[in-house]
């Protein structure tokens, strides 16, 4: 196959084991940077340029898509789908994920569990949203956040009204959600590629801090995941309609909970807490689904 990688960078850890993976494998890869890249989007045969030249068709796309350049590289990676070109994660998908409250919705229609969670944009009544989600201590979630930017634990009623207050004369939209205590600042990275979950961590928020993420100083060791665990993580990819996806977990005292689905789940964590080649995984995965104009990943919403 010829794969190409949507990715600013080929340097980046993730990058660089996919286009391993994939030339181990016996594959042509090349790394494409969305945003250098021009588009042809009304002629009968739709195309994408890219210094100059015009891109073959490739048999597969990955792509790798930062959350800064979401809405120019979501656009190039539909133009490859137009082109019939097949994407590891579809743009639909991608752009599901990327919106926490656009996904929570449907996790919550699908009956994925997760934390007792309200959505507010300037709520007069601060008092009704605290007690919506059972009173602090509570989360606070910025809805574009990532890498656990964005996301505060507010301990008291107090502390709560101040951040939403502030929240609100930021015009943000955000997320207010039951702080799952049991958690003990820990969490679960599933790593599903279609219907299976290849790998799995276990992320321990450092010493004072409630939020496991890596980028936040957590600390990654393997996990043997319950069948409920598996299934909840597979049934959260699925709903949002990712083929390759990062689902965080909490485990909370009636079963798993879901934080969020992520679309471009970073290889670099979560390869050397197992010892998995992940990325021959998404290489396999693409050997068995592509196929030129094919997309499976319809899901609702
Ligand atoms: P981000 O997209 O910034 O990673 P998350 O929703 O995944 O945002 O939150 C970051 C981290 O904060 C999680 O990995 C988890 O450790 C912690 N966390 C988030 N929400 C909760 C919650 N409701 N209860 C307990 N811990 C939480
Ligand atoms: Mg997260």
């Amino acid at each position: 196959m010829h794969i190409a990688i949507l990715s600013r960078n080929r340097h980046l850890y993730s990058t660089r084991r996919l286009i391993e993976a994939a030339r181990e494998r016996g594959h042509e890869v090349s790394v494409i940077d969305p945003l250098k890249c021009v588009m042809d989007v009304t002629s009968r045969r739709p195309s994408v340029y890219y210094r100059g030249e015009t891109l073959p068709r490739y048999d597969a796309v990955i792509p790798r898509i930062g959350a800064s350049v979401t809405f120019y590289a979501l656009a190039v990676l539909r133009q490859f789908e137009v082109m019939g070109v097949y994407p590891a994660n579809e743009s639909v998908a991608i752009g599901r994920s990327r919106d926490k409250l656009r996904s929570l919705q449907l996790l919550a229609r699908a009956g994925v569990g997760m934390p007792v969670t309200a959505f507010a944009h300037s709520p007069d009544d601060t008092q009704t949203l605290v007690r919506l989600v059972g009173g602090a201590p509570l989360v606070l979630k910025l809805l574009q956040g990532t890498q656990g930017r964005g996301v505060v634990l507010a301990e008291t009623q107090q502390a709560a009204e101040s951040v939403i207050d502030a929240f609100r004369e930021l015009d943000a939209n955000f997320l207010v959600q039951q702080f799952i205590h049991e958690a003990g600042g820990a969490d679960i990275r599933a790593f599903v590629i279609g219907d299976r979950v290849v790998a799995a961590m276990l992320r321990q928020a450092k010493e004072g801090e409630f939020r496991s993420n890596l980028h936040r100083g957590g600390s990654a060791s393997v996990v043997k995941l319950s069948p409920q665990e598996r299934a909840t993580a597979v049934r959260a990819a699925k709903t949002v309609g990712l083929n390759v996806a990062g689902v965080d977990i909490v485990r909370g005292h009636d079963g798993p909970l879901v934080l969020e689905v992520n679309s471009s789940p970073g290889l670099e964590g979560i390869e050397a807490a197992t010892g998995k080649d992940v990325a021959g995984m998404v290489i396999g995965f693409l050997e068995k689904q592509a196929r030129p104009g094919r997309t499976r990943t319809r899901g609702k919403g």
